[in-house]
């Protein structure tokens, strides 16, 4: 038996069943209804939002045997009897001669174009009227917009179009102005977990809550993702399917791996981190992979602080998504995405020392010449850092004296994460104090010696 993928079986059957796009569903059901269907839709939306499945509904009402005698009765419709699915011109639609459906990604030309549009102009051969689906029509070259433009502008009598795009800002004003504008939106999450539950009981499988909130945030507003991912996990399934059963089909980091990554960072602890990094990784995961699913984690997260009023929390998870996001970026150009991604969260999780930063220079400012002198200089400052700045304190700890000459103090560190909390900020005021002790500028250098 061929496969049939999930996705084109339950395609919405009504305009009833077009799920998360009910400013559409309204719209179309009461021009169905008044006889005020326009010949030129374009259809307008992200991937998977039910843009061709609406030209099909809509191509499908257009000859419906029951839609035409409402519409001559002046009867009212509901959404759910449009089409109606069961009169022959419903039943023989899909092997019409007079119902075209292309895609102009693989029909870009002019020539294809013109090949595919050559009857339009000639009567129907079956139905009342003759259509055209058109998909990805941002993709046309010019001059085959402009065969089409033709057709829209003098419609033939009895010819319909239904342009599809996910790119409205690529798809020429000439077309967007001879058009009616259908606006999908991205499907809700909950519209698209409550769909997968009823979906799945349907099969006669249980899919949990917390499964289907995952394949919905998956999805992110597509419905055909969710239903393929759902597909995924349903060919695999027994009675149940749980949020492990879709990490584990799906091949994706589980919550609780990426809360722990989150809580380390948060606490700084770069011990619990590596550990929780190292279990991430083992899903066989690439680290971009898991970065995305953080960002993700993230706005879950970041969703629940914004209904609590959690302040701090809420900046602490802006700043994290921010800096995950320049991660992602870098792994993208690096041969070593890995240690990018461990390296840099480690960094995250360092503890984090204020910007304000008091170094009090001391008052004698008496001539210092020799490196020891140097080096009891450092020390003082180090017993003038106040308490409140202890993580700066312990870092200057690991900083030693290597040279002082030329008036250039030079300063190594063993550690990068430690080398790196001392920004030009912090540099800088170093200097300030030195110069001020030394009553002389002074710069401060800064190189790392991991042996
Ligand atoms: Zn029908």
């Amino acid at each position: 038996m061929a496969y049939e993928a999930m996705y084109t079986k339950v395609r919405p059957k009504t305009l009833a069943q077009l799920l998360g796009q009910d400013h559409i569903t309204t719209a179309l059901t009461r021009a169905i209804c008044n006889d005020r269907l326009s010949h030129a839709y374009l259809l307008v939306g992200t991937r998977g939002t039910g843009k061709t499945s609406t030209a099909r509904l809509l191509a499908k009402a257009m000859n419906c045997e029951k839609v035409l005698a409402a519409q001559k009765s002046k009867q009212p419709l509901e959404s759910f009897e449009i089409p109606c699915g069961k009169c022959p011109s419903c039943l023989s639609i899909n092997s019409s001669p007079d119902n075209i459906e292309f895609d102009a990604a693989s029909n870009r030309s002019v020539d294809d174009v013109q090949r595919l549009l050559s009857t339009a102009g000639l009567a129907p051969l079956q139905s009342r009227v003759k259509t055209y689906i058109i998909d990805e029509v941002h993709m046309l070259s010019f001059e085959a917009v402009n065969s089409i433009l033709k057709l829209i502008e003098e419609p033939p009598p009895n010819v319909a179009f239904f342009l599809a795009t996910t790119e409205f800002n690529k798809v020429p004003q000439t077309i967007r102005s001879r058009c009616q504008i259908l606006n999908f939106h991205l499907v809700p999450n909950d519209t698209v977990a409550m769909y997968l539950q009823k979906l799945s009981k349907s099969l006669g499988v249980e899919l949990s809550k917390d499964a289907a909130k995952k394949l919905a945030r998956l999805a992110a507003g597509s419905m055909r993702d969710a239903v393929t991912y759902f597909d995924q996990c349903y060919a695999m399934a027994d009675k149940t399917i749980s949020l492990d059963d879709v990490n584990k089909n799906l091949g994706l980091v589980s919550d609780s791996d990426l809360d722990e990554i989150i809580l380390a960072v948060k606490d700084n602890n770069r011990t619990a981190l590596n550990e929780s990094i190292n279990h991430a990784f083992r899903s066989g995961l690439s680290a971009i992979s898991i970065a995305e699913a953080l960002i993700g984690r993230l706005r879950d997260v970041e969703f629940n602080s914004l209904k609590n009023r959690r302040d701090t929390e809420l900046n602490f998870i802006e700043n994290f998504s921010a800096e995950i996001r320049k991660i992602i970026v870098e792994m993208q150009y690096s041969g070593v995405p890995d240690i990018i991604f461990e390296m840099a969260l480690m960094k995250l999780a360092a503890p984090k020392i204020s910007t304000q930063t008091e170094i009090v220079p001391v008052e004698d400012a008496a001539q210092i010449e020799s490196l020891d002198d140097i080096k009891r200089c450092l020390n003082e400052l180090r017993t003038e850092i106040s308490d409140r700045e202890k993580t700066l304190r312990a870092a200057l700890n690991q900083a030693n004296v290597v040279s002082f000459a030329n008036d250039i103090l030079t300063l190594s560190f063993t550690s990068e994460t430690v080398s790196d909390m001392f920004n030009e900020n912090r540099m800088a005021k170093f200097e300030e104090y030195f110069s001020k002790k030394l009553n002389r500028p002074v710069k401060v250098a800064k190189v790392l010696n991991k042996d």
